[in-house]
């Protein structure tokens, strides 16, 4: 998607600034705002209801950048970003420029600020159980992640049993597959994933053990990323039927972003073998 709507420096006196003087005498600031979304059914209508309108962000900005004084341009603009992804659901990202006219430097200089840019994501999950009831689990998951606001559950597949995974004996799981749709980066999203498995219980005693709840995050867009406390695509994912079979009902077409194939393509591969 590459349609735009283009806000170029908006001028907005305001008192931001880490120093006492900064929040006193405030200064000018300029603002770009580069918001992506879909603009065929406006330009094919001539409707301004299908389309943002550009006035109302102005002023949402505007708002924002008045009503209280940032220490860190850094902070207004996550925030400018985050009410604009809250507010209109049909933008997919927000590229923000905010620049200070009068920053506290004593070099010669036009201006200085920084840019950002902010996107909805979506991201799949594997959520399971196999202790207490099971079903109550899945729902009190899907529930929680429906609470946070920087989060949406976009699709939900139905609730599969299946057989316990890697060598210890324990009861049968309950396993189902999520879409969200999510405003959180993917160690903050793993964050909350982890505390919502903690207040539904959960307890990791032994290494593939019977677990209240347990939520992994499958894929997250097309991002690929190993690190300490997180691998995306999970790194178990295209050998666990369990975690295939119920995605496949809510995204056979996704494509695996490492080893190229749809999740349909791995669920057929790993239900023969
Ligand atoms: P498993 O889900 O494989 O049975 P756990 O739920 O006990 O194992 O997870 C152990 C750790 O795996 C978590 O604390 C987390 O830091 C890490 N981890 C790495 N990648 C992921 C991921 N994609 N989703 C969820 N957890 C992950
Ligand atoms: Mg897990």
């Amino acid at each position: 998607m590459s349609d735009k709507i283009i806000i170029n420096d908006m001028r907005i006196f305001a008192k931001h600034g880490v120093f006492d003087f900064e929040k006193q005498n405030g200064q000018e600031f300029r603002i770009d705002c580069v918001l992506a979304t879909d603009l065929r059914c406006a330009g094919v209508s001539d409707d301004l209801e299908k389309t943002v309108n550009y006035a109302e962000v102005c002023e949402l900005i505007n708002k924002i950048t008045i009503s209280k004084s940032y220490n860190l341009l850094e902070a207004l603009a996550e925030k400018i970003c985050e009410e604009i992804l809250l507010t209109y659901k049909s933008i997919f990202s927000v590229e923000l420029t905010v620049l200070k006219t009068q920053a506290p430097i004593d070099i010669a200089h036009e201006s200085i600020g920084i840019s950002i840019t902010r996107s909805r994501h979506i991201a799949h999950l594997s959520i399971g159980s196999n202790l207490g009831d099971s079903d109550s689990y899945l729902n009190f998951a899907i529930a929680e992640l429906g609470k946070n606001k920087h989060t949406r559950v976009t699709k939900v597949s139905s609730f599969h049993v299946t057989e316990p995974y890697g060598g210890v004996e324990q009861p049968d799981f309950l396993n189902a597959a999520l879409e969200i749709e999510t405003l959180l980066t993917p160690c903050e999203l793993l964050e909350f994933t982890s505390s919502i498995e903690n207040s539904a219980g959960r307890t990791r005693d032994i290494h593939w053990g019977p677990r209240t709840l347990d939520i992994d995050i499958i894929f997250y867009d097309d991002v690929i990323m190993s690190e300490q406390r997180l691998t995306i695509p999970h790194i178990e994912a295209h050998k666990r039927f369990f975690v295939l079979e119920p995605l496949c009902e809510i995204a056979p077409y996704k494509i695996h972003p490492i080893l190229k194939k749809s999740i349909s393509q791995l669920c057929e591969i790993e239900e023969t073998e």
